[in-house]
């Protein structure tokens, strides 16, 4: 029997994705282990026909957009169609409900924890994080008071580091979190923009220390088939311009603060803002003596093209081990931030096998399978035995992947 269906009057649990709060981000339909998730180039939707409700795309999720419920009559089930129209959720049709008893959780459906590779947890040493804070309905506003470019003037991409001042209004932020911005307008069909998702560069104590402030690793897309939309205007923001933000976002992607954990960090691109928020926290706290290592691998296309290259170089070489792996250097031979950890392997070996020793994985999609392959075979020659290494990282929330 399939466990969320109450079969004494075919009325089915129907999972739903809230489009207000979804950012888009794809994480669920990626982690669905049957599919039964798709999108057009409006909304993330789930098939009830196909759905089990295993909850595997929970977790996951950013914002908890995915986690969203209708009790409906099964014969009336809201197909994709519908949900692909749609603004916002229905309400539940209270008639439906009233007199159908529904288990709270899905219960008898086992997570199928193996289809999600990273952690689902925070590290037990992490600081509690505040989420949502601020929605698409009550969304927060920041004044921006800063925004130069990252990457060399002949550099082809356009990185920007892009500073938000909240001034009094809270928002609190740890490393790791994510914040949606909303750019103004609409797109071609009339709707408002939707929500874009950036990893928060800066520590929670501020970009600025001591300032209610953050900052953005924003890389400008060419605009084409309605994308660019976001970084594009960010990118072009001038101090003293309004942004509206949603957020925070993010409960598990958070680092460990007792003072001898380990970070190993890969990233590639942009996906470095959350590996800068971590480093910085940790910079600033060097005089208290915390003894934790840092080890980041770090691919760009060239040297120009890498994001705080000059500040990554000047940081003291026994604060931070870097490597760094560039593929499109005239002359040089293409290396992906996983052909360098193989190279590392044996002081990567070494973290790995230290039970202090939490993994941040932010960047591409693409290189998710290459860091994975390459962590596995540096374990196994090493005489770790994989299998429960990994399983024993993302259980107690050591293993963290964030890559689009
Ligand atoms: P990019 O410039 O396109 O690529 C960075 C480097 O990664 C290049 O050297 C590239 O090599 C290499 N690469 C390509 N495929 C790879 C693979 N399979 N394994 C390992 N390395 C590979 O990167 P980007 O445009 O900055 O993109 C960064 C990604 O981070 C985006 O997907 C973004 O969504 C994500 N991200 C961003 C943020 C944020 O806050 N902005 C946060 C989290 C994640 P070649 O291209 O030369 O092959």
């Amino acid at each position: 029997m399939d466990a969320h269906i109450e079969t004494r009057i075919d009325i089915l649990r129907q999972h739903l994705i809230d489009p207000e709060i979804c950012i888009r981000c794809n994480t669920c339909e990626e982690t669905c282990p049957i599919d039964a998730i798709t999108h057009d180039g409006v909304n993330y939707v789930v098939n009830a026909q196909v759905c089990n409700g295993c909850m595997a795309c929970v977790p996951p999720c950013p914002t908890g957009a995915i986690d969203n419920w209708r009790n409906v009559l099964r014969s009336e089930a809201y197909s994709v169609d519908d949900q692909f129209g749609w603004d916002a959720l229905p309400a539940q049709n209270e008639e439906v409900n009233a007199p159908v008893e529904v288990p709270a959780q899905n219960d008898e459906a086992p997570v199928a924890s193996d289809t999600v590779r990273g952690s689902t947890v925070a590290p037990w040493s992490a600081a509690r994080p505040y989420v949502q804070l601020y929605t698409h309905k009550a969304p927060a506003l920041a004044t921006v008071v800063g925004n130069f470019r990252l990457t060399d003037a002949a550099a082809s991409s356009d990185i920007r580091h892009i500073m938000l001042d909240f001034g009094a209004l809270p928002f609190p932020v740890l490393e790791g979190q994510s914040i949606g911005i909303l750019p103004p307008g609409t797109s071609t069909d009339g709707r408002a923009h939707h929500a874009r998702q950036y990893s928060i560069a800066s520590p929670r104590d501020g970009e600025r220390p001591g300032y209610n402030n953050i900052s953005l690793t924003v890389k400008r897309v060419q605009r084409e088939d309605g994308k660019g939309v976001c970084s594009n205007y960010l990118c072009d923001l001038q101090k003293g311009d309004v942004v509206t933000v949603i957020g925070p976002f993010g409960n598990t992607f958070l680092m460990p603060n007792h003072p001898d954990s380990h970070l190993l960090m890969i990233c590639t691109g942009t996906g470095s803002a959350p590996m800068r928020a971590m480093t910085e926290y940790r910079r600033r706290r060097r005089a208290t003596g915390e003894t934790g290592k840092l080890m980041l691998f770090f691919g760009a296309r060239t040297r120009g093209e890498l994001p705080y290259f000059g500040p990554l170089m000047s940081l003291p070489k026994d604060f931070i081990d870097t490597n760094l792996a560039f593929s499109r250097m005239p002359g040089e031979a293409k290396r992906y931030v996983q052909d360098v950890m193989r190279e590392r392997a044996n002081d990567v070996a070494q973290l790995l096998g230290d039970g202090n020793t939490h993994v941040y994985v932010c960047g591409l999609r693409g290189m998710e399978d290459g860091v994975m392959q390459a962590l596995e075979f540096i374990a196994r020659s090493h005489g770790l035995d994989w299998p429960t290494l990994w399983e024993q990282l993302r259980r107690e929330g050591r293993l963290h992947l964030e890559t689009y």
